[in-house]
Formats: C-alpha cells, structure tokens, sequence
C-alpha cells in the first residue's frame, strides 16, 4: 500500500510530548493543559503568489508558514507546544510535501512543537497554521499597556525582508549579502526566546508582520499612547546597508513587513539590562525611540527633523 501523504508528513514531523494524548491519525487531538497556564493560539495563512512568491522552494514555504505563526506566539510571551496544517495542494506530489514537512520540522524541532493534526485538500497551493502555545496564567504581553516614557525596542534588524523581496523582484543579487536577505524573507527568525524574556519585563509587545510603522502604530492605539522613533537609531544587517545603503533601508525598516522581529516598550532602566542580555534574548535589542503622550507613530531623522510618512505598511485590501 502507498504511503499516504499524511502518514508521510506525520514521520517527517515526529516529535514527543507527554501532553499530547492523541496526536495525528484519529477524528481530532487531544491535548492537556497543565494546571495554571493559559492556552494561547494563534492562525496565519500563507497563499502561494500572495504571501510567498512562485517557485518559492517548498522547503522555505514549510519553514515560513510556522515561523509567522510562532511569530505571533514570542509576541505574546507564549512557549509553542503544539501545531495544526491544513494544506491545500494543485496536486499530491509526494516529492514537494516531503520537502514542504522538512522544512517545517527543522523549525518545529528547535521548539519541540508537536504537529498534532491538520486537513488536506486540492486546490491553489495554500497553508494555514494554527500554533498553540502555553504561558502562566496572567503573564501574556499585550498590544495595549504602553507607558509615556516607556523605551521603545526592536529586536533583530528591520528592513531585511522586504529588501529580499525587492531583490528577488529585480531578479539580481548573487553575493553572499544578497544571499542573506533573500533567506531572511524566506526563512524568518521568529523570536520565541525573546518573547519568554519579556515576560514580566515588556509592557506592550508585537511581531512585525507588516512593517515597524503599522505594527508599532497598534500599540500606540491599543495603549491609548504615541511614538517618537529617531530613525538614525534603527538597527540594519551590514547586508541590508551594504546592498542598498542606509536612505533605502530607512524605508525598508519603517514601512517594509515580514520581519518577524519583536517590538516592545520597556520602562527605561529595565531597557539597558535587556539591550545587553543578548544570550537571553537570542538576538540583539535595541532601543528606537519613546513612548510619548499623543497618538500615532512619529519619525525623526538623526538632526531631530520629522520625517513625512506616507507608506504605512502592507495592507492586503489597499488599492
Ligand atoms: P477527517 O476526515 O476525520 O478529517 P482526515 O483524513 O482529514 O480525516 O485526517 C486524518 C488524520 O490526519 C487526522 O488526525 C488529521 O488531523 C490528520 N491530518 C490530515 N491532514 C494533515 C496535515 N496536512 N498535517 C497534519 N495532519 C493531518
Ligand atoms: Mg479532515
């Protein structure tokens, strides 16, 4: 007898863990919740040729689609546990979902994530992940809770991937600098660790799917608060400054997405210890700028001057 596609990706993404009773191959999983802890969960949708682009490795598209969704989950402080892929495949071909869960798995490894279920269809190449994850009761960061005088942070650098995807749009860039912002679209870092950080720490905190200016403007509206931002102190790969230079990846960091860093505020003496507690966190923190009584995002240039704004982010239904 064949072996199945699902048997295939249930191999593929073997992972054991004493809370999951039940994993794939019944009507549904069953997984315990320990005591004191709070169930967070979380979906994102990846289409082929909307969120990744044609012939995207299916490697990548695997890695990518869990990577935004454990996104979300560092953004709220939570520890990934356990996943759900439905799958709409054009055709079943065993060669491409072998790759799809290998790329998948070598994410979902690095956090023990178990894949406990999904569905498969036919239909345009599309993955929705739904990511569950677990945090003592209480403690999740939140978009709202942003302070006046709160430091503002972002971890990582911004601006990588969407100076990939204007790289792989021109269809050029073969150095390693290229290389590197091509991979930093395709395979983002989602900042699990980062995130068990903040716990206690942040008090407001998100993922930046959609670019520093519309994600940091949710906090600012969640929170009731504005932004100052000195854009002379926004953090960027030498491979971003080396192929684009730093006007352009100005723009990439504030208005492109699909970075997947975390922006947080912080009360400003619990900013330093964080900007230095690089093997905590997993990756640098740097701070951008203040919370600020008002509303909006503001950007300033190094000589203190406002900088005119127009690019707000990626908006799917945007004209
Ligand atoms: P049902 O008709 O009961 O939904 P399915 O054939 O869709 O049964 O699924 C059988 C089992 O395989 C279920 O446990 C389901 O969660 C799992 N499954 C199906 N597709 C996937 C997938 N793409 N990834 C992981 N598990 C899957
Ligand atoms: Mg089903």
């Amino acid at each position: 007898m064949e072996f199945s596609l699902i048997d295939r990706i249930r191999e593929l993404t073997a992972q054991t863990r004493e809370d999951v009773r039940l994993g794939i191959g019944d009507d549904a999983a069953l997984l315990r919740v320990p005591d004191g802890q709070e169930l967070v969960v979380a979906i994102d949708t990846l289409v082929e040729g909307v969120h990744f682009p044609l012939g995207t490795a299916a490697a990548d598209i695997g890695w990518k689609a869990l990577a935004v969704n454990l996104s979300d989950m560092a953004a709220m402080g939570a520890a990934p546990a356990w996943a759900l892929l439905a799958l709409t495949l054009p055709n079943g071909e065993a060669a491409f979902v072998d790759d799809l869960a290998a790329g998948f798995a070598q994410l979902a490894r690095q956090y023990r994530l178990a894949l406990v279920g999904g569905d498969t269809t036919r239909g345009p190449l599309a993955l929705s992940v739904a990511v569950h994850g677990l945090l003592p009761s209480g403690h999740a960061l939140l978009r709202a809770g942003a302070q006046v005088g709160d430091a503002i942070c972002v971890t990582g650098t911004l601006g990588d991937a969407a100076a990939g995807l204007e790289l792989l749009r021109a269809g050029g860039g073969a150095d390693a600098h290229a290389a590197y912002l091509v991979e930093r679209l395709h395979r983002p870092t989602p900042r699990i660790d980062a995130g068990l950080a903040l716990r206690g720490q942040a008090h407001a905190c998100i993922d930046v799917s959609d670019g520093l200016l519309a994600d940091l403007g949710h906090i600012c509206a969640a929170s009731g608060v504005g932004a100052r931002i000195d854009a002379s102190l926004l953090p960027f790969s030498p491979a971003l400054l080396n192929v684009f230079g730093a006007h352009a990846a100005r723009e990439f960091a504030l208005s492109g997405g699909d970075d997947y860093e975390l922006c947080f505020t912080v009360p400003v003496d619990r900013a330093t210890a964080l900007q230095s507690n690089r093997v905590q966190l997993g990756c640098a923190a740097t701070v951008i700028g203040h919370v600020v009584e008002g509303s909006g995002v503001h950007a300033y240039d190094g000589d203190g001057r406002e900088l005119a704004l127009e690019r707000r982010g990626w908006d799917h239904f945007r004209a």
